[in-house]
This record gives C-alpha cells, sequence and structure tokens, in this order.
C-alpha cells in the first residue's frame, strides 16, 4: 500500500494494526507497540488507558488487530481511538498458544524498525495469527512462518549452493551456516562447527520457502525432523538478533 506524501504528515492518521507489545507507562497510560501495513511499526501512548472504566483498554490487547485513530506527536504518537477488529480469543486459550503467538509477534517487533513499512509482513502476520487462533497445523504453521518471515526482512536462508565452494548441493546430509545464511556441503562443512542438516529436514526447509499455504498445511512431519527443522531455524533467527529471543525460552518451558 503506498501512502502520499501529503498523507503521511497529517496530524491525525487512521490504520489497521496489530498489537505488537505493551507496557505500563507512566501514571495510568500504556506505550503500546503497533505493527501496520501502510506505516510499518509503530510506537504509541494510549493515554489513561490503565484506568479500569476506559473502553479503550479492551481493544489494546496483545495479538489483537484493530482500527486505530493516532495523533503525531513529538517522542511518541498518540491513540486517541481504538476499536478490535480480530480478537483471535484461543491465541489465549493455553500456554503453548500464548508462547506461539507471543513469538510471532516478537520477531516482527525485533526484526522491523520503527516506520519501515512491510505490508507482505502485515498480511503474514495476520494470517499466521489466524492460523493459530484456529488450531490450522499451528506446529507447521509457525514454520512456514518463521521461513517467510526470514524471507520478508532480507534474511532468507540459501538452501541451495554450497556458501563455500559454490557447488549445487547433492540429495544427502549437508551443514548449515548461521553466518553465511547458508547450506554447506558434507565435503566443506566437514572440519567446520556448523549445524547439521539431514536430507529430510533440507526437503522441508525447501518445501516451505517454495510452496503456499494450502499445501504446506497438509505436511505431515514425524516429531524428529519437526523439531529438527524448527531447531535450525530459531538457531539463524537467534544468530541474526544476536540472541534467543524471550518468548522462545518461554515455549520451551511450557
Ligand atoms: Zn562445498
Amino acid at each position: 500500500m503506498r501512502v502520499a506524501v501529503s498523507e503521511r504528515r497529517l496530524r491525525v492518521y487512521r490504520t489497521d494494526a496489530v498489537v505488537l507489545n505493551r507496557r505500563d507507562w507512566g501514571e495510568a497510560d500504556r506505550l503500546v507497540t503497533l505493527f501496520s501495513p501502510a506505516y510499518g511499526k509503530i510506537r504509541a501512548v494510549a493515554p489513561g488507558a490503565r484506568k479500569p472504566q476506559t473502553r479503550k483498554s479492551g481493544h489494546l490487547e496483545l495479538f489483537t488487530r484493530g482500527h486505530f485513530v493516532l495523533a503525531r506527536g513529538r517522542t511518541f504518537d498518540k491513540i486517541t481511538q481504538a476499536e478490535t477488529l480480530d480478537y483471535f480469543p484461543n491465541l489465549r486459550a493455553n500456554l503453548s498458544s500464548v508462547g506461539r503467538a507471543a513469538l510471532v509477534c516478537e520477531l516482527v517487533d525485533r526484526f522491523v524498525e520503527e516506520g519501515d513499512e512491510n505490508p507482505p509482513l502485515y498480511d503474514l502476520l495476520v494470517r499466521t495469527l489466524g492460523r493459530l487462533n484456529a488450531n490450522d497445523a499451528p506446529d507447521v504453521a509457525l514454520l512456514f512462518y518463521l521461513s517467510h518471515l526470514l524471507a520478508l526482512v532480507g534474511y532468507q536462508p540459501n538452501l541451495f549452493r554450497c556458501a563455500v565452494c559454490g557447488q549445487l548441493l547433492r540429495p544427502a546430509d549437508h551443514f548449515f551456516s548461521v553466518e553465511e545464511g547458508s547450506v554447506v556441503c558434507a565435503t566443506c562443512g566437514d572440519a567446520l562447527p556448523l549445524h547439521s542438516v539431514s536430507l529430510p529436514v533440507l526437503k522441508v526447509l525447501r518445501f516451505l520457502q517454495a510452496e503456499a499455504w494450502p499445501r504446506v498445511r497438509r505436511l505431515r512431519l514425524d516429531t524428529d525432523t519437526y523439531r529438527r527443522a524448527e531447531g535450525l531455524l530459531q538457531a539463524y533467527v537467534a544468530y541474526l538478533l544476536e540472541r534467543e529471543p524471550r518468548s522462545v525460552r518461554f515455549l520451551r518451558e511450557v
């Protein structure tokens, strides 16, 4: 979605957005991190949102997609109106759903700078929250999300050519280098401290990259292949972010 320059300068603007994060701010306010299609990540104050009688606070729940009216401010913009579009109630139904949704939102927050618009990433975020809420193959939905998020923020892993010798990989067990964001062939990676990537895992990762959700959701993975594929994507994410996301630790503990 393109926004005209004149519209960007408007003092008041409105947008759909997902609540990625929120924390208490001052006496009765909240500081909310939103992700919107046209304005990217927005940090905004919701004045009075912690007062019990306020109607706004219910529309500022984590993981909620809403419609917001904001006024530009010097440090933070201010949320003047909020209305819920999708509450995604099942995301809060149990700890593993909370953990997955928290990871999905935390990664957008960490990978995206304020003001960087990325409409395809917004679309992926909303669809992923919808899939998790519908309990639509949630494990595979998370893998699909990780794979496509990496591509949309510019870190799509190279799964075809060895980062060292440049050869196309033959169908066999190989390695993955998080520093290179790339596979390394069995010969070149032999003496290096790399993550191993078995042929079944490599096939799953390529399938996630290449296929759309309707085919991916039918993927049936054995637990070991799932764990290894997820572990590899998580290791790459943790390397890029320079530490493991908080919600990954949470997910491991629930
Ligand atoms: Zn090689």
